[in-house]
């Protein structure tokens, strides 16, 4: 498997963090507060998806799981975007194995607009460059993008949803995700332990969960929640 937008972000914020999900997962230790912001910004992005009115949904899991299954998705995404359904929710891509899924993808004139929802209040850098790695695997799938959307959280609880275009800035991190994307590919799957210092990367912009096996506190972790949920 390639990449996902969850492993790209892990991985330009600490390679090590990404090397461990794939080989140690066991290993991290997820704080219950993480698991609570989680699950809020999972129930605010399915409310999200009728913003626009009657949707389509993309999610299929595997057989018997909650685990998505990814190509099956990016299958009826792809009939979908043929049959020209109007709004089309976590609307699935592979692009040579790299894989992202778009909150809502809304039909234009000229193709399609997207948006990616986030539960905060304002719009951060990391949220950019998520939108930025959503735009590089669709442009590079054949989806004609027009405009990009943050959807964030504002203050009317009975209208939360608001649209804040982020279009030329996370256009612009096409190169960057390039530059980087085939990098990690190729480190996530090496054998060896990737050996980082500790620093700001173990915080900055969230707080790793491997902080006590790369102190060497923990004999083992607790995996409590999949990345394919994230
Ligand atoms: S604790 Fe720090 S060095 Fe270790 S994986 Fe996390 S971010 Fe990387």
């Amino acid at each position: 498997m390639g990449i996902t937008k969850t492993d790209f972000m892990r991985g330009m914020q600490c390679r090590k963090m990404l090397w461990l999900d794939k080989h140690k997962p066991q290993m991290r230790v997820i704080p219950p507060e993480t698991q609570a912001r989680l699950d809020a910004g999972n129930d605010f992005g399915d409310r999200a998806m009728g913003m626009f009115g009657p949707y389509e949904e993309m999610t299929v899991y595997r057989k018997g799981t909650r685990i998505p299954d990814k190509k099956k998705m990016a299958e009826k995404t792809a009939l979908h975007l043929q049959l020209g359904t109007p709004v089309i929710c976590e609307a699935a891509f592979l692009y040579y194995n790299n894989y992202c899924a778009v909150d809502i993808l809304r039909k234009t004139e000229t193709g399609y607009d997207f948006y990616e929802v986030k539960n905060a209040p304002e719009v951060r850098e990391q949220f950019i460059r998520d939108a930025g790695f959503q735009y590089y695997i669709l442009q590079r799938s054949g989806v004609k993008i027009g405009r990009i959307f943050l959807v964030i959280h504002g203050p009317d609880e009975e209208n939360p949803f608001v649209p804040v275009e982020i279009t030329e800035e996370a256009k612009g991190l096409a190169p960057w995700i390039n530059e980087h994307i085939w990098d990690l590919n190729r480190m996530q799957k090496q054998r060896e332990e990737v050996e980082t210092e500790m620093g700001e990367q173990c915080s900055c912009p969230y707080e790793c969960w491997y902080i006590g096996y790369c102190r060497g506190e923990t004999g083992s972790g607790t995996e409590q929640i999949r990345m394919e949920e994230l």
